[in-house]
Formats: structure tokens, C-alpha cells, sequence
């Protein structure tokens, strides 16, 4: 598992990001400003801090949180994240970030997002499962298949939502495996789950491309953060006929001009990418720079700033990461013409299979790997669609027409409720 450092300061700059592309969006709707109102802030946060007795025998106060930006669309769905500067900010806008996503897909969720400070690379496994099940015990409150489904992110996997459905359902006194996705598939999770927020960035590449009369074949790629997701959209996308250049993940990565081997890459094993024998070592600023047809940032929020957007020289970009593009580098960026995917349309094929994963349990009846790369596609192909006719309509960024249709479909909901949802 990796672990990455963010400043508070840069959970509230994404706060702050979010906040003000939800009132572009509002002002396009003209939304009433009592929706507004509410949907400016979150239903429910949750902090939590608990002790782990550590390996050494020491005790160690952790601080969690579980938060719910909306529900009236459905039970809130959004990731838990293992890093060591996780911040209410973050979460709370990564929450906002789920709600919006799970609308511009259509699926019957809201947005929550869950997380505890720590440094997961730096403790054991043993560490790593006592925290994961007190923290579950903890956030059981307000978790539940019908009310808030919990999943991966950055730091975690399929074995801590083991894990957590085995902590969740010790309480209940039996198996309840929708109360979480991401699962292994022993414990019945989805085939196809694994990779699946990867693969719908590439889905979602080819569209664009397919949009831009662009050819994939050969296509230069650049991924930043070679992980759960950048692994699978690069992969994908080599199948695609792509030529991935330059990967890289936190500590620096590795660029081949003529192409990186991709299953190579997989299967090294080493703690960085830097010392990976078929490329040049290079560093995440230099990589984020380089010229090439596609720049996928999969690492973590606020990597294209102000400071290297005027530089950058890719022809389009693909949010794999949440907000991975400053609210002021995409400005620039919008000027200078590059096309830009949002996270909250690009990245929306994990949470997409995340709830074909809960439909499966619930209904206890498991589809095979193709019917969920055909559902996959299909509802990646209509909400690209989508978001495309309002962007080339209302003559706005896809960002903007993104949170257009997201913003649009909970305040449908939120009315239909009334104000109380
Ligand atoms: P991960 O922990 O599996 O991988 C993160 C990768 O980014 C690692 O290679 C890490 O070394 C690298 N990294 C971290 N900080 C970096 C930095 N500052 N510069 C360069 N590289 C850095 O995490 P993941 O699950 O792949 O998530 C990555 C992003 O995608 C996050 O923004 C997450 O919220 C988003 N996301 C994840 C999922 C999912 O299902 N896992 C779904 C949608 C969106």
C-alpha cells in the first residue's frame, strides 16, 4: 500500500475548488438558494479517535472520519482513505466530489468519503487490520448497506474492505456483505472490481478521442501515479493501441520515448519506479510536463497548479485522481485549449462497478466479468454523452457541464423530497 503527504492547506484549496465549481454549475441552473444552501455543506461528519495497541506494544490515538455529503438520491458511496494528512477538508469535498459522480453516472447513491490519518506503508499488516476493524466499529454508526457503502481509495484495497465487512458483520451477528464493495471475491465481491475506475478512464479516452477525430493507435500516454488506478487505465490503454511513455509514483517515475513495457511495469517489484530498467528515470514535475497526446494524473489531489499548467503540453487530460487540477490551473488550462475529462465523469467507473458489486449481493446473483465490462461501457458511453451535448450546448468546460448534469439530477431529487432530504 502507498501513503502520500497533503498539507491541510490543500484539503481546503480542494474544499474550496469544489465549492466553487458546484456554484458555477448552480449559477447555469439557476438554482433556487435554498438548495443551495444545503447543498453547499455536508449532511452529516463524523470524527472519530481511537487506540491501537501497535506492534511494540505502545499505544496510538488514531482520528478517523466518515463523511456524508447527501443521501437523497440514495445511501451514501465514496472510498476510505489510509494517508497520513488526511483532513476533514478533504474528505468533505471528496464526499461532495461522490455525490456529484454518482449522479453524472446515474446511479442511485449519494456521496460520502471516509478516512483516517496514518501511514499505512509504515505499519505491519497486523497494525493495519486492528485500526481498519476499530475504525469500522467506530464509523458502524452510520454505516450500512442501506445507508452509507464504504470502498477503496488511496491506501486501502480489497483486504482491508475484508476486513471491514468482517468487523461490520460481527456485529450484526451474520454476513452482510453489501456493506461495503471493493471486496475480495471470496467474500463476494464483483469480478471486474479490481482496476475498474482505471479501465473507465481509459473507456473514456477513447471516447474523447473518438469525439476529436483522434486516432488511439500510437497515442502518446502519460500517466502520474501508478497505482490501483493508474495501473489499470494504463494498461487498458496499451491494449487500446496507446504507447505509455512515462509513468511515474510518489517518489519519481520512469519515461521511454519509444514506449514503456507495460506488464514489465506491473511486475516490478521494487518501492520506487525510479530504479525501473526500461525507461529514464525522471520526477513527477518533470513528468507532468512532457509533451504527449494524453496526460492521465491517477496519484492525488492538487498536482497541476497554477505554477506548471502553463507548461504542461498535453493535447488532452483525464482525471483519474480527484482533483488532481487546481480550480486556477484549469482556467488556464481551459484557455489553452486542452481538453479536459473531470474526475467526477473520468474516473466514475469505479464506482460504477462498486454498485453493480452491491446489486449483486443484495440480490445474491453474480454476473459474469463481461456483462460488467459491457454494463461499464455502456453507462460510461451515455454519461460521456451527456456531458459532451450540455458542454458543446451551453458552449462551457466539460468540468462545468459535468457538475451541470450531477448538480441537476440531486437537486431533482432534493425537490422532489422537499427541502427536509
Ligand atoms: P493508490 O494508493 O492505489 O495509488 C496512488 C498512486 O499515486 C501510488 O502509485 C502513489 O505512489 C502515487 N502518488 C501518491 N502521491 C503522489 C504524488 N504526490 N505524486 C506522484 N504520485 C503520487 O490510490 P488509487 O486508489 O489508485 O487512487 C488514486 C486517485 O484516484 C485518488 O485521487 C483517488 O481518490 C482516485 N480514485 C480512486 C478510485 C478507486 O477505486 N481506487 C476510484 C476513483 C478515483
Amino acid at each position: 500500500m502507498n501513503s502520500m503527504s497533503l498539507s491541510s492547506s490543500q484539503g481546503e484549496n480542494m474544499l474550496h475548488g469544489v465549492l466553487a465549481q458546484f456554484d458555477l454549475a448552480a449559477d447555469r441552473l439557476k438554482l433556487d438558494g435554498k438548495l443551495r444552501l444545503v447543498l453547499r455543506s455536508c449532511k452529516r461528519e463524523l470524527t472519530v479517535h481511537f487506540p491501537i495497541v501497535m506492534d511494540d506494544g505502545k499505544a496510538v490515538v488514531f482520528t478517523g472520519y466518515r463523511v456524508q455529503h447527501n443521501l437523497a438520491r440514495g445511501p451514501g458511496k465514496g472510498g476510505i482513505r489510509y494517508a497520513p494528512d488526511v483532513t476533514p477538508d478533504e474528505v468533505k469535498a471528496m464526499a461532495m466530489l461522490m455525490t456529484w459522480k454518482s449522479a453524472v453516472v446515474n446511479i442511485p447513491y449519494g456521496g460520502a468519503k471516509g478516512g483516517i490519518a496514518c501511514s499505512p506503508n509504515l505499519m505491519s499488516a497486523t497494525e493495519l487490520e486492528r485500526l481498519t476493524r476499530r475504525y469500522t466499529t467506530e464509523i458502524s454508526l452510520v454505516i450500512g448497506p442501506d445507508e452509507d457503502i464504504p470502498a477503496p481509495d488511496v491506501g486501502t484495497d480489497a483486504t482491508v474492505m475484508g476486513w471491514i465487512v468482517d468487523a461490520y458483520s460481527q456485529q450484526r451477528g451474520f454476513y452482510v456483505p453489501g456493506v461495503v464493495t471493493g471486496k475480495p471475491l471470496s467474500l463476494r465481491g464483483t469480478k471486474g472490481r479490481v482496476g475498474a475506475a482505471g479501465r473507465g478512464c481509459a473507456l473514456i479516452a477513447r471516447e474523447t478521442f473518438g469525439y476529436l477525430g483522434k486516432e488511439l493507435q500510437g497515442a502518446a500516454v502519460v500517466v502520474q501515479g501508478f497505482g490501483k488506478v493508474g495501473q489499470a487505465a494504463a494498461s487498458e490503454l496499451a491494449k487500446y493501441g496507446g504507447k505509455i511513455i512515462a509513468v511515474s509514483d510518489i517518489s519519481g517515475g520512469t519515461f521511454a520515448s519509444s514506449g514503456l513495457d507495460v506488464d514489465r511495469l506491473l511486475k516490478h517489484e521494487k518501492d520506487s519506479l525510479i530504479d525501473f530498467k526500461g525507461g529514464e528515470s525522471l520526477t513527477n514535475r518533470e513528468l507532468l510536463e512532457l509533451p504527449c497526446d494524453i496526460l492521465l494524473p491517477c496519484a492525488v489531489e492538487g498536482q497541476i497548479t497554477e505554477a506548471n499548467a502553463p507548461r504542461l503540453k498535453a493535447k488532452v487530460i483525464i482525471e483519474g485522481a480527484n482533483g488532481p487540477i487546481t480550480p486556477e490551473a484549469d482556467h488556464i488550462l481551459d484557455d489553452r485549449g486542452i481538453f479536459v475529462v473531470p474526475d467526477i465523469l473520468a474516473n466514475a467507473g469505479g464506482v460504477v462497478v462498486s454498485y453493480f458489486e452491491w446489486l449483486q449481493d443484495t440480490q445474491s446473483s453474480f454476473w459474469e466479468e463481461e456483462q460488467v465490462n459491457e454494463r461499464l461501457l455502456s453507462i460510461m458511453k451515455r454519461s460521456f454523452k451527456e456531458v459532451l451535448n450540455i458542454s458543446q450546448k451551453e458552449k462551457i468546460s466539460m468540468r462545468t457541464a459535468a457538475y451541470m448534469v450531477g448538480v441537476d439530477r440531486v437537486a431533482a431529487a432534493m425537490t422532489a423530497r422537499g427541502i427536509y432530504a
